[in-house]
């Protein structure tokens, strides 16, 4: 790490140095900083501290209506993801870029309440360059329509952001190169619930080896935010079975949702 910028609030250090190091033991030496909203000048993925931390609270004068609008208004987040989009569509940072079509970086509602992560993209998201949209993600679309959500109305994207070869499991060097890019995507999201699918995203999620099962029946948070477990679409493809579980945690999914 580079250190601080010289206009880091004092107080909010401790909390920042403990999130750094839970990014370090993840691997991350370095993270996306989107341009400021003041300034032309574009940054690069570069070590540097996010703009807005994770679970901390800025202790100093609360920011004027007018810095609160440059800072998170719906239109600013949503350029900011697409210049982050921007720099995973040219990224070549893994061996992943060498077999891709497209890089498949995230599609939904930036001003949602709850971020679906999986793992990473298929044949047909390859293709089109957009996440679940093969039979799993019509799979998806169906469940989330069962729970009365519309795809419009969440967040959908995975650990890696480019195309394992035979859709074999992401390397876990691939997932450090690329996992700076969802590390940004969910700090200007802020999701109030993610929902991991599968247990790819659930263990990079929770930082843990634990089995599926077992993740499914703890309660599980990511940096303050909830983390809900559940099996990826493909699995239920594969294992008809497991449907009724999988039925069970997206009801759980709805009434937490509802009851923000
Ligand atoms: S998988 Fe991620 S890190 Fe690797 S090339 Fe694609 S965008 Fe870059």
């Amino acid at each position: 790490m580079k250190g601080f910028p010289k206009n880091c609030p004092q107080e909010i250090i401790p909390e920042l140095i403990s999130y750094l190091k839970r990014l370090d033991q993840k691997g991350i030496k370095s993270l996306y900083l989107a341009p400021s909203p003041t300034s032309s000048k574009d940054t690069d993925v570069e070590t540097v501290v996010p703009e807005t931390g994770m679970g901390f609270e800025k202790k100093t004068a609360p920011a004027t209506d007018t810095e609160k609008d440059m800072k998170t208004t719906p239109a600013n987040v949503a350029k900011r993801l697409a210049e982050l989009e921007s720099k995973v569509k040219t990224c070549d940072e893994c061996a992943l870029h060498g077999g891709r079509t497209n890089a498949v970086f995230g599609t939904g509602d930036p001003e949602t309440r709850v971020m679906f992560i999986g793992e990473g993209p298929g044949r047909d998201e390859d293709q089109k360059g957009e996440p679940f949209v093969g039979r799993s993600g019509q799979l998806l679309t169906k469940i989330l329509a069962a729970i009365d959500l519309r795809r419009e109305d969440v967040y959908i994207t995975n650990i890696v952001k480019c195309r394992p070869p035979q859709n074999r499991d992401p390397l876990e060097e691939e997932v450090r190169c690329c996992e700076r890019y969802l590390v940004a995507q969910i700090e200007l999201i802020k999701p109030k619930l993610i929902c991991a699918l599968g247990r790819i995203a659930a263990q990079w999620l929770l930082d843990t080896k634990e089995p599926l099962a077992t993740l499914r029946s703890t309660e599980n948070s990511y940096c303050g935010i909830p983390v809900l477990v559940t099996y990826h679409p493909a699995a239920l493809l594969r294992n008809p079975g497991l449907k009724k579980g999988a039925w069970e945690d997206f009801k759980k999914l709805r009434s937490i949702i509802s009851d923000e």
